[in-house]
């Protein structure tokens, strides 16, 4: 067997430099830290690093709030922060608020969402998490298999008596078919919201993402491309939206004293004000890595048979916060998650999304135990997609390291596969 001397090969040739004819040459697999070869990385790469701005402008915001005392309760930099990104988004509304989720449970509240509202399954869980937790039922609608985002055809025919409206999904930061959501919620009578969480910095049709439908939510997540360290905003063009949103966040508070509506906490504290103003004025810079990264990965892997990409429109504004793949398993011969465990033994902790799908997670899987009979795309996509860890954490060569290890998992597919398989038997040897 070809695998039997490399594993008593002495340390790691060196496949992750030379390509993968070096690597086959110089002793193959076994060298890959899977099957005991030394990882090709001392220190974990993670997908989803923070971005963070100039760190002498924030210390000397922070003083500043620390010296106003003033540290939440729609202070200075709150608003300060909400006018600016009403101008960068070109909204006249923006709430910020203490992060996503609570975000989109409070846009949704005030819009009146009630009874059923569709929702794509090929997302983060709090997209439908907003909606259970007030009672209002998630239906999950199947996406796009090139855009990854809600099929619109697909939306229609899940509208029933009880629908109120439709939470579309910009994944990735690549714009849903707005024209098409907006036109089904015009002629049915819904509302129509947009979690806009991968998507702030990015335009569709020459418009930033926020200004679409009824109102957008951001997350400035610290994993996001803009972040907050914990934050959200909803943005929206309607007055009395925006208005009933500002008293939901702060408990209905319309002066002191005088609660005139049902409300939550869903303040933004000055210190991620701070951290957002201070984040804003560096977009550019987290914009030119991530784009140097995605192009890099690009060229790495450009015509590797059996992964595709997810492309940007350059057209448009992007902010390539995610690097994404597509394993086709029937060319690779190896399994996507087989991909991810090689290269979360090399540390590069690469990630699998939305996996498994937000309808096979709790209680959606218990309440709709078939909904996977209705999403053949987002379960076909949960089995495909990878993503890559990039941002500040990784440079070219790294990249060309992390790539370098894929061509040669993919050039020696079937043979990889059969021995993760073989490790696992030996490891869980009753299963
Ligand atoms: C991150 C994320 C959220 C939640 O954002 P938080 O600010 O962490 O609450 C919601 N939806 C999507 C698609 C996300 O990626």
């Amino acid at each position: 067997m070809a695998g039997d001397s490399d594993a008593t090969a002495p340390e790691r040739p060196a496949p992750l430099v030379d390509g993968e004819a070096g690597a086959a040459g110089k002793g193959g697999i076994a060298n890959l830290a899977a099957f005991g070869g030394p990882p090709a990385f001392s220190e974990p790469l993670h997908v989803g690093r923070p971005n963070v701005g100039d760190r002498n402008r924030l210390l000397g915001r922070i003083n500043d709030l620390l010296d106003r005392k003033w540290l939440t309760n729609n202070g200075a930099y709150v608003q300060e922060l909400e006018r600016k990104i009403e101008d960068f988004v070109g909204v006249k509304h923006c709430v910020a608020m203490c992060n996503a989720t609570i975000a989109l449970e409070i846009a949704s509240r005030a819009a009146g969402l009630t009874g059923e509202v569709i929702v794509p399954s090929f997302t983060f869980i709090a997209t439908a998490h907003c909606l259970q937790w007030q009672e209002i039922t998630p239906v999950f609608c199947d996406v796009d298999s090139r855009t990854h985002n809600l099929d619109p055809a697909r939306v229609e025919q899940l509208i029933t008596p009880r629908t109120t409206g439709i939470i579309g999904v910009h994944v990735w930061g690549r714009p849903c078919d707005t024209d098409a959501l907006e036109d089904i919620a015009r002629r049915r009578g819904l509302k129509l919201l947009f979690d806009a969480a991968h998507a702030f910095g990015c335009s569709h049709q020459g418009r930033m993402i926020g200004g679409f439908g009824d109102a957008e939510v951001f997350s400035f997540h610290a994993t996001k491309f803009f972040n907050t360290f914990e934050g959200g905003a909803v943005v929206t063009d309607d007055d009395e939206l925006a208005a009933k949103m500002r008293l939901m966040k702060n408990f209905g508070f319309a002066g002191y004293d005088n609660v005139i509506y049902i409300g939550t906490n869903g303040k933004m504290t000055e210190v991620a004000a701070a951290m957002g103003l201070t984040g804003l004025e560096d977009l550019h810079q987290f914009v030119a890595v991530n784009r140097a990264n995605y192009e890099e990965y690009r060229r790495q892997l450009a015509g590797l048979p059996g992964v595709s990409w997810i492309c940007y429109d350059e057209t448009e504004k992007c902010n390539y916060q995610y690097v994404v793949l597509e394993v086709d398993e029937e060319v690779t011969h190896i399994g996507r998650d087989d991909i991810l465990n090689i290269l979360i033994a090399e540390n590069v902790l690469a990630r699998r999304y939305f996996y498994p799908g937000c309808h096979r997670m709790e209680p959606y899987r218990s309440y709709f135990p078939h909904a996977g009979l209705l999403l053949p795309e987002t379960e076909r996509l949960t089995k495909r997609v990878l993503v890559l860890p990039t941002g500040t954490a990784v440079g070219p060569d790294e990249i060309r390291q992390i790539c370098q290890i894929i061509r040669f998992a993919v050039s020696r597919g079937a043979e990889v596969r059969l021995r993760l398989a073989e490790q696992s038997k030996a490891l869980f040897p009753i299963i």
